[in-house]
């Protein structure tokens, strides 16, 4: 059984942008898994897919094996959790803190549960200085560890990053390198990126998958996509 596999999946926005084309995409555990495409390539469809924030236009999408019901949802939002692109569309908490907190709380846990969560979240992202900072006014590259923070905290099983890499000075590449490199190793986690710096590539991920114009063009390991003619 897979952690997440999609199936011929195609997506048509209104209208009939079609985003996705019979996408065939799987992810294992443990694996680290680039998505590499030009804009538009329909990276960020085919995430949203992976937690059910859009529905197939047809093709499927299973999540642990099973399909994404209207019961199963919050099960598969706790599963996989997504970090998209623009980190203010995320922030929402006067202080980085309750920011981080709010994820956690939400999937009901206990105040201490919380707490030992926040902290480990914000160690991982090294941004403990920050906890009492207003989101708003950080630094883009800071937001963005925020941004990922907030979601760590509900300890998905499959983290998703949109652009993760997006804006960062050299130094707050390295760390995401870092970062991403010991969440399979550490947390058994599975991760899921997109990215523009294909130089990072071969040190981020095991597993790529090339998009254009909503179709796989293909997929293989970092040497096989990469060494050919
Ligand atoms: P990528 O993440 O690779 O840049 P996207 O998944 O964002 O690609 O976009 C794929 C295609 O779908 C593009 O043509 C884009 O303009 C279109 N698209 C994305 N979001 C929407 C939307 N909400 N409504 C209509 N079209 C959209
Ligand atoms: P609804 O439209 O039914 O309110 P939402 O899509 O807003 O549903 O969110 C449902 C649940 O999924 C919420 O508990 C929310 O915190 C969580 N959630 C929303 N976005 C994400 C995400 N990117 N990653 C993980 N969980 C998310």
């Amino acid at each position: 059984m897979h952690l997440i596999e999609t199936r011929e999946l195609t997506h048509v926005y209104r209208g009939s942008i079609r985003a996705l084309e019979s996408v065939n995409f799987i992810a294992e555990r443990k694996a680290r898994i680039a998505v590499i495409g030009p804009n538009g390539a329909g990276k960020s469809t085919l995430f949203k897919h992976f937690n059910g924030i859009l529905k197939p236009t047809s093709g499927g999408v299973l999540v642990r094996g099973e399909p994404i019901t209207k019961e199963n949802l919050r099960e598969v939002r706790k599963f996989v959790g997504i970090v998209f692109q623009n980190p203010d569309d995320q922030i929402i908490s006067p202080t980085v803190e309750q920011d981080i907190a709010f994820g956690p709380i939400n999937l009901g846990l206990d105040e201490e549960t919380v707490a030992h969560r926040v902290e480990e979240a914000l160690r991982l992202l090294g941004i403990e200085d920050l906890r009492e900072r207003a989101p708003h006014h950080l630094s883009g590259g800071e937001k963005k560890r925020v941004a990922i923070a907030g979601i760590l905290a509900m300890e998905p099983q499959v983290l998703v990053l949109d652009e993760p890499t997006a804006g960062l000075d050299p130094q707050g590449v390295e760390d995401l390198v870092t970062f991403i490199n010991r969440l399979p190793e550490d947390y058994g986690m599975t991760v899921i990126f997109s990215t523009h710096h294909l130089d990072l590539v071969a040190e981020m991920a095991d597993f790529i998958y090339v998009m254009d114009r909503g179709k796989v063009m293909g997929s293989g390991t970092v040497e096989e996509v990469f060494a050919r003619p």
